[in-house]
């Protein structure tokens, strides 16, 4: 993958593990010895590579006390004398395990899950991210929700996507805070009173189903403002003249209604007395001019 597009979607990753998650920066990023002795194989600049991975300059790298152990006892294989080097420009994570009541240094697994997961509830409490070349490790903690893990491939330092049980607990969270928004009392209900204060104002609000259907408050201004414009031209307006007492009668079932709807009125009404009762009712509703062809 090219390394822009690298950097964009490990980005998005490490957003996710912020907005879903709860990390922040310093990012904690606890490693272990396998990933420190290739880091020295390929002699990467490690650092560097985990501000890039992570998208941030602000990050903490910490070893455990095992993990120091662990190199000590392993000196004299390759490049462990550079991993030790490298290990101890590191913050120490004091995970409790010393030589008083542990004489042989923990596994690392155990050590590292003594650390994230320290109740075994199979949530990383701390935010650690985990840098490990140990395939069982890394595989152990992909069930552990919302740990970022980065390995070292071909001398490259890959952030793993997220985990599948921490992208689904994921979508479970942001399904929850969807539903606690429509539920919230401040939400809702204060629509629902926005609704009231339209209608009270004058705009047209129905109850279909229990939910509030809003109307347009007002005709359409353009379709208001042509026959104004073209009398002659336009047909329809040369016949509420010719029934202006109908069209008085519409303005007065109406009258509480704004001024603007008057010209809907005189429209409405051309549609023909027998249907003044039923015009009156409607008006408002965009139809007038068909009816009005039709009569
Ligand atoms: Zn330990």
């Amino acid at each position: 993958m090219p390394r822009a597009k690298r950097a964009k979607q490990y980005r998005k990753v490490m957003s996710q593990y912020c907005m879903n998650f709860g990390f922040r920066t310093p990012y904690q990023v606890l490693v272990d010895s396998s990933i420190l002795a290739d880091a020295c194989r390929f002699k990467m600049d490690f650092v560097k590579g985990l501000q890039q991975n992570l998208q941030a300059k602000d990050i903490k790298p910490l070893v455990t006390t095992c993990t120091m152990r662990k190199l000590y006892g392993s000196k004299g294989e390759p490049c462990v004398e550079d991993a030790i080097t490298l290990g101890k420009t590191f913050e120490r994570r004091r995970c409790g395990h010393t030589p008083e009541t542990h004489p042989e240094p923990l596994p690392e697994l155990e050590c590292l899950s003594s650390c994230i997961d320290p109740k075994g509830s199979g949530k990383n409490s701390f935010h650690y991210c985990l840098g490990t070349n140990d395939i069982n490790i890394r595989s152990y903690f992909r069930g552990v929700q919302g740990v970022p893990l980065l390995y070292i491939s071909r001398s490259v330092l890959i952030l793993e996507p997220m985990a599948p049980g921490s992208v689904a607990q994921r979508s479970r969270d942001e399904r929850a805070k969807l539903r606690a928004e429509i539920l919230r009392p401040g939400g809702k209900r204060k629509r629902d009173e926005d609704d009231e204060d339209d209608s009270r104002s004058g705009a047209q609000g129905e109850r279909v189903g229990g939910k509030l259907v809003k109307k347009a408050k007002g005709p359409n201004p353009l379709s208001v403002k042509k026959p104004k414009k073209k009398p002659a031209t336009d047909g329809l307006s040369s016949k509420p003249k010719t029934t202006p007492t109908t069209a008085e009668g519409a303005e007065a079932s109406t009258s509480v209604e704004g001024p603007k709807r008057k010209r809907k009125r005189k429209n409405k009404s051309a549609a023909g007395p027998k249907d003044e009762a039923a015009g009156a009712a409607e008006a408002g509703e965009p139809h007038g001019a068909e009816e009005a062809v039709e009569a």
